[in-house]
């Protein structure tokens, strides 16, 4: 069975929806589920982008299941690597993706990130960010959406081409390629052709440097798109020859 790898739920401070709706709809698509809220510790917004994973663990225990996963999508930063992994290392997770949403202090998401700096630079600064942060964080299963950049900047051009940042982008897959863990294809956006044909240059690079796996996950915060462009995904991954899974108990499963 196919797992989206990443839902966002009322845990997380960007999300209304209901878990109970999320399961629905998952079952509907005949597809597994891994709820990952955000956990971005130290986010500029004190108590914003954090939860209580006691509480977490207390309400969706009960949803447990073969086909519903509980996982974690975790901001990584270097300034809070121990934190990360203390957060890791204390609870059950059975998936952990590690995302890049604030660089040296500043949500991404954010204009500022972008103002007087070309794109060349912008991107430079969050891949090398990424790449610091990968290299420290040893605990997570995922990286999630390696192009969330080309989401929020504001170039002519957003998009994230491999041949413009190779050099970075290798030494990012090299590590987790070498740790034998998974790169996501976040399906958000990839209905646009050169979107999907970027992630794919990446994905075949990946292969090529030792990856195997990837997982795929939709990064809803609605029910609409759960499982939104998973053919196009399963397709790139074929197309670069990797191995779709899901994480349960920290070990990647092949769907
Ligand atoms: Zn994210
Ligand atoms: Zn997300």
């Amino acid at each position: 069975m196919i797992f989206d790898c990443h839902i966002h739920s009322t845990f997380s401070t960007d999300s209304k929806m209901q878990i109970e709706d999320a399961i629905k709809k998952a079952k509907e698509k005949g597809m597994g589920l891994i709820v990952t809220d955000h956990m971005d510790i130290k986010y500029p917004i004190e108590g914003s982008f954090i939860f209580d994973c006691e509480k977490y663990f207390i309400e969706y225990e009960k949803y447990r299941s073969e086909d519903f996963l509980i996982g974690i999508e975790l901001g990584l930063r270097d300034d809070c690597i121990y934190e990360n992994k203390e957060l890791v290392k204390n609870f059950p997770f059975d998936y952990v993706i590690g995302s890049i949403h604030v660089v040296d202090g500043v949500d991404i998401f954010q204009p500022s990130f972008y103002e007087n700096r070309e794109k060349a630079e912008s991107y430079l600064h969050y891949l090398n960010f990424m790449y610091k942060c990968i290299r420290e964080c040893d605990f997570i299963d995922s990286l999630g959406h390696i192009n969330y950049v080309t989401r929020y900047a504001k170039y002519e051009d957003t998009e994230l081409y491999y041949n413009d940042f190779k050099e970075i982008i290798d030494e990012i897959l090299k590590i987790i390629a070498q740790r034998e863990k998974a790169v996501e294809i976040n399906t958000r956006r990839l209905e646009n052709k050169i979107v999907a044909l970027n992630m794919l240059d990446i994905l075949k690079r990946f292969k090529e440097l030792g990856g195997k796996y990837v997982t795929i996950g939709s990064d809803a915060h609605n029910i609409d798109s759960i499982g939104a462009n998973f053919d196009i995904a399963v397709e790139l991954s074929n197309r670069a020859n990797l191995n779709i899974v899901y994480f349960k108990n920290r070990q990647p499963n092949y769907i």
